[in-house]
């Protein structure tokens, strides 16, 4: 069991920063938009099910709110800007990190299907 929880970081780290989960080596995407269908450096598949690109929209989805509910928070705390100001604020907030880091999101992902699927009969 040695090395379970770093590994299971480590998957999403990974992913996080858009490498195979499972050998930290290849790439997920091939260009901006678009997979890779397997890991170029170990084979591991990327595109399991069609599922999977709504568990990437409910990770990107999660992470968009905590980090607007926290953003809009300390903006209330440290302004005065009414309330109207702060949801256009953060709907534009929202919507570019969505779009800047929708891969990051889907890479995240990627290491959690790993987790949940991948790893059975490998050490
Ligand atoms: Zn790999």
């Amino acid at each position: 069991m040695s090395g379970t929880r770093s590994g299971i970081w480590r998957a999403i780290w990974n992913g996080l920063l858009l490498r195979c989960p499972r050998c930290g080596e290849g790439r997920i995407f091939r260009t901006r938009w678009e997979m890779h269908p397997r890991c170029p450096a170990c084979g591991l598949g990327f595109e399991r099910a069609e599922g999977d690109f709504l568990g990437a929209i409910v990770v990107a989805y999660g992470v968009t709110s905590i980090l607007i509910a926290a953003g809009a928070y300390a903006l209330a705390a440290l302004t005065e800007l009414s309330g109207d100001v702060q949801v256009a604020i953060w709907a534009a907030v929202g919507t570019l990190f969505l779009f800047l880091f929708y891969r990051n999101m889907k890479g995240i992902w990627i290491g959690i299907l790993y987790l949940m699927t991948g790893r059975s009969g490998s050490p």
